[in-house]
């Protein structure tokens, strides 16, 4: 998973900007440095990439950070290395800071942050605290962007009015350099050209830029969704977990509290109807497996009917948001309809939750969670 190869597949995932990820790490760092070109949005084989890492500070926050240069990540990865015992043990490093103590840092190499994934249990900002100045203290106010996680959407988020000033990113972080793991989620910005001060710009909203278009799962397929048993996993309203003390009846299990739920409790406002759309959709290779019944999205089947969109559509996001109905039916009538579904909503799912991901369902069958019909309007009102 190196900067040619994600070049490359990025082309055909459709991306035009893609964050490096752990560009602080001594050896990716290098790698970063060796293959590509430019300053402040740098290049590689006409790919745009932007200067990104994450970190985990010491309340196991996992915060996001985009900073303006090579010179910049060396000064940051100074700074913080004496604040780890290891920085360069993995891509995200621990740090024995808290989120303002890191905030402070960024902003001296002039980089943005974020909470990452904000709402999931263990690493999302919201899991430890209830407003971002419980994390960020005094550099709150220059936190302006959050991203989302899998299992919320902008929907979802904006019922807490402090967010609303805030930039939704919806990212997704690939663990695979293919189309199919690659911009699982991503945004559309609004950029004047290719380079930081735009992009910084794009999510600080200044001068009428942003972000236009965020792009994601159903947040009913993130692993942690609903409030769930993480052992068997049987479902909770979160009445009945805090009643059961969050131990499961059937087996013991711990009940791990779901980002619905979570939303609910910080919930103090209807929602922003400044906000961007959101989209919600799937890669392409999956969407064809469900649509064929073929379990396995990387098989030779799946792979020959994606190829044929790729060649008359150039990218999997122009097949997933811009081509017509009628233009992909040419190439093959089964996926046409579940991009349609998608494109309308009209997908369900078996929601996650526990730590295990919600599975979507064939178009006409919905989810059979027992307590979800009870609970289905105050769920919808997300
Ligand atoms: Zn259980």
């Amino acid at each position: 998973m190196e900067i040619p190869l994600l070049a490359r597949q990025s082309k055909l995932k459709g991306i035009g900007l893609l964050a490096t990820g752990d560009c602080i790490h001594r050896k990716w760092l290098d790698h970063l440095k060796e293959s590509l070109e430019g300053e402040g949005i740098y290049e590689h084989g006409g790919m745009k990439f932007v200067l990104q890492t994450e970190v985990q500070d010491k309340n196991a926050v996992h915060q996001i950070i985009f900073l303006p240069s090579f010179s910049k990540a060396e000064e940051l990865r100074e700074k913080l290395m004496r604040h780890s015992s290891n920085i360069d043990a993995d891509g995200r490093p621990w740090l024995k800071l808290n989120g303002e103590e890191i905030a402070e840092k960024v902003l001296e190499c002039g980089g943005m942050i974020g909470p990452a994934h904000a709402f999931t249990p263990y690493f999302g900002i919201f899991a430890h605290f209830n407003k971002l100045a419980d994390c960020y203290g005094k550099y709150a106010k220059n936190v302006h962007f959050m991203e989302l996680g899998l299992s919320a959407d902008s929907l979802m988020a904006d019922h807490i009015s402090e967010l609303h000033r805030v930039a939704f990113l919806s990212n997704s972080d690939s663990h695979s350099p293919y189309p199919v793991r690659l911009a699982r989620e991503f945004n559309v910005l609004e950029m004047e050209d290719f380079t930081f001060n735009s992009f910084r710009k794009s999510i600080e909203r200044e001068g009428g830029k942003g972000i236009k278009l965020n792009c994601g799962f159903f947040p009913q397929h993130g692993k942690y969704y609903m409030t769930r048993c993480k052992n068997c996993p049987s479902y909770f309203t979160l009445e009945e977990a805090v009643n059961l003390n969050w131990k499961c009846p059937k087996c013991k299990g711990q009940i791990k509290k779901g980002v619905v739920d979570r939303i609910k409790e910080l919930s103090d406002s209807e929602g922003n109807p400044n906000r961007a759309k959101y989209i919600h959709s799937f890669p392409l290779a999956e969407i064809i497996a469900v649509a064929h019944g073929i379990e396995n999205p990387s098989s030779v089947r799946v792979s020959r009917i994606w190829q044929s969109f790729i060649e008359k559509f150039g990218n999997e996001i122009a097949v997933l948001i811009n081509a017509s109905i009628g233009d992909i039916e040419k190439i093959d009538g089964l996926t046409a309809e579940y991009v349609q579904a998608f494109r309308e909503d009209n997908i369900e799912h078996v929601p996650g939750g526990g730590g295990v991901y919600g599975k979507l369902l064939p178009l006409g069958k919905k989810a059979e969670v027992s307590f979800l019909k009870k609970e289905q309007k105050s769920l919808m009102e997300f």
